[in-house]
């Protein structure tokens, strides 16, 4: 399998076939109800947090951020893994309450929180992650409106970026949290009257497979946080100081080592003084979590060669998995690890490109992939597709039906 991913050598095959949490891969589809479908393994989400706590700062705190994998059943079974789920809208949150998890472990961040949804969040009584000082000023008025002190964390767009992250977002001028530098205002002016403080979110980045990069982010974040404790107006008792670490998803990308991170954040946490001592300090995760767990499913539709080029026309596509068609934050479109579940190796091999049904050239499941020989009715397998995937598409574009998702 000559440039592909090493992911591919970490999975299980029998008969040829591709197994999926011990089953093969069309067994798990025909129980799905069929292509195209995400299935997500269960016991590896399990294993992928419990391999993180073995590492981790043993009073270091878990939290899952849900919108990588809203699916109720993912987020129930999380629930009883980690120690709070972060949430990034008011439907959300009523999956994360679904959970049957304690309202103060779930924390609510996002800009441009509607009214509605402050409401909703002070009602549930979860702890929210305060943007702006306009959305102060409203959790001060929910809070005599509806007799409930609003539970909050002030949410800090840091004077810093984590570096060689797959996305931006910190540093520089941000939609995201309040300006580091406006913090000792808004913390001299903070009515503890009205709001019950929590602590503060300090989120720098995401997907990032770099230990010297996350390393230098938590040494700034913890060198912040110091600096915000002692202007704090009440004990600080908790600091969020985001997530970042990510999965490799492309040719050449290896898994991060998360050994260096841990032990440096050991004794950051070993190091800390005064206000900050005591706070409990979180980490919040998505893809890290779950995005190995998933497996979304194709089916080949059609086959032809065009001018020269073989393509394998499937069932599924852009429409579902955008992330993996290039179209989600990508600048130079690379593969997902690609295979074909029923036909995993062979001795005839075709370099192939693999596209979905819409009407766009953009719709690409894999470009130049050398596979076994495939035929119509073969399964496409993309790994890496347990975050970002069928929420984070646009299935409504060409109306196509919906990509059934199921957890094993
Ligand atoms: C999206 C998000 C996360 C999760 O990011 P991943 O890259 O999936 O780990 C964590 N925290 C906040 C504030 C987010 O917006």
């Amino acid at each position: 399998m000559s440039k592909q991913h090493d992911r591919l050598q970490r999975i299980a095959v029998k008969d040829n076939v591709l197994q999926i949490a011990g089953r093969p891969a069309n067994q798990l589809v025909a129980m799905a109800g069929g292509t195209p479908c995400y299935i997500y393994d269960r016991n590896a989400l399990t294993e992928r947090v419990q391999s993180l706590r073995s590492v981790m700062p043993s009073d270091l705190k878990l939290h899952y951020a849900i919108k990588a994998n809203p699916l109720p059943a993912v987020v129930y079974h999380m629930a009883g893994l980690v120690d709070g789920l972060d949430v990034a809208s008011q439907r959300e949150m009523v999956v994360a309450i679904g959970s049957g998890i304690d309202p103060e472990t779930i924390s609510f961040a996002g800009p441009a929180k509607r009214v509605e949804e402050l409401r909703a969040a002070v009602a549930a009584n979860i702890v929210i992650n305060v943007e702006s000082s306009l959305e102060l000023e409203r959790l001060y008025q929910l809070s005599s409106e509806l007799q409930i002190k609003p539970r909050i964390a002030l949410r800090v767009n840091p004077d810093f970026e984590l570096k060689s992250s797959g996305m931006k977002m910190a540093g520089g001028p941000k939609q995201f949290g309040i300006d580091a530098e406006l913090m000792p205002d808004v913390l001299s002016g903070l009515d503890t009257e009205k709001v019950d403080f929590y602590g503060f979110h300090i989120f720098s980045g995401s997907q990032n497979l770099k230990p010297d990069a996350l390393i230098e982010a938590h040494a700034k974040t913890f060198e912040l946080a110091t600096r915000l404790c002692e202007l704090a107006p009440a004990p600080v008792r908790h600091i969020n100081i985001g997530g970042g670490l990510g999965i490799p998803y492309f040719p050449g990308e290896q898994m991060l080592d998360v050994v260096p991170v841990a032990e440096h954040l050991q004794k950051l946490m070993d190091a800390r003084t005064g206000r900050f001592k005591n706070a409990e300090i979180v980490m919040e995760l998505g893809r890290y979590l779950v995005g190995e767990a998933g497996y979304y499913l194709c089916q080949i539709t059609d086959k032809k060669v065009s001018r020269g080029q073989t393509f394998l026309m499937t069932d599924g596509g852009l429409h579902h998995n955008l992330s993996n068609s290039g179209n989600f934050g990508q600048v130079i479109r690379k593969n997902y690890p690609v295979l074909i579940a029923n036909r995993v190796t062979s001795e005839e091999k075709e370099t192939v490109e693999i596209v979905g049904p819409l009407c766009t050239p953009l719709d690409i499941v894999g470009a130049k992939l050398e596979l076994p020989v495939a035929e119509v009715g073969d399964l496409v397998v993309v790994f890496q597709s347990g975050a970002y995937g069928a929420t984070a598409s646009p299935q409504q574009f060409l109306s196509h039906p919906e990509v059934k998702e199921m957890l094993v």
